[in-house]
């Protein structure tokens, strides 16, 4: 399937200059919406992986269906403040100021093969926080895996050596 031709792009989202990727045009097409999580599935199927870790909020969107389909776990990414338990912390830099990513405490147990997945990598800054995270909690982080890359931004270089899978790529 063309992911690509389900995706909208929106001009001047939401600010002047930017063109937003917006998603909920795939999403309301069941059709699509299986295969993108089956297309990031085929791509882990085989390596153990404990559990898929999503950031708020379109990370659930890809990561609960992706953790269905691998029969991992799924552990929500959430900003500071909404979590129950005990959480741990990481600071991520924003276009303007700064903002704080959480986990429970208790989401991963050390040595536990971690999977990380979110709609979109843009300058890779949400996803350095969750790997800030998944390494405090002493996981192992096996990949990361998104629907949309905007390679323009280099986000993959601020990932590492963590493994990045993407299904369509804006050049
Ligand atoms: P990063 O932290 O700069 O990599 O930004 C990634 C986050 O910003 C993701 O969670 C995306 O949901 C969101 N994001 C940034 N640009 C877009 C866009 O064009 N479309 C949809 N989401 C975006």
């Amino acid at each position: 399937m063309n992911f690509k031709e389900k995706i909208r792009v929106i001009p001047d989202f939401p600010s002047e200059g930017i063109r937003f990727k917006d998603i909920t045009t795939l999403l309301k097409d069941g059709e699509a919406y299986r295969a993108a999580i089956e297309a990031l599935a085929e791509h882990y199927k085989g390596m153990e992986i404990d559990v898929v870790l999503g950031p708020e909020a379109r990370g659930f969107v890809v990561g609960a269906p992706l953790a269905l389909a691998l029969g991992a776990g799924f552990v929500p990414v959430r900003k500071k403040g909404k979590l129950p338990g005990e959480t741990i912390e990481a600071k991520y830099d924003l276009e303007y100021g700064k903002d704080i990513l959480t986990m429970h405490k208790d989401a991963i147990q050390p040595g536990q093969k971690v999977l990380i997945a979110d709609d979109l990598l843009a300058t890779g800054g949400t996803i350095s926080a969750t790997l800030d995270l998944v390494r405090q909690l002493g996981g192992e982080p096996v990949g990361v895996a998104f629907w949309i890359e905007l390679m323009y931004l280099n986000g993959r270089e601020k990932l590492g050596d963590v493994a990045v899978h993407s299904l369509v790529k804006y050049e």
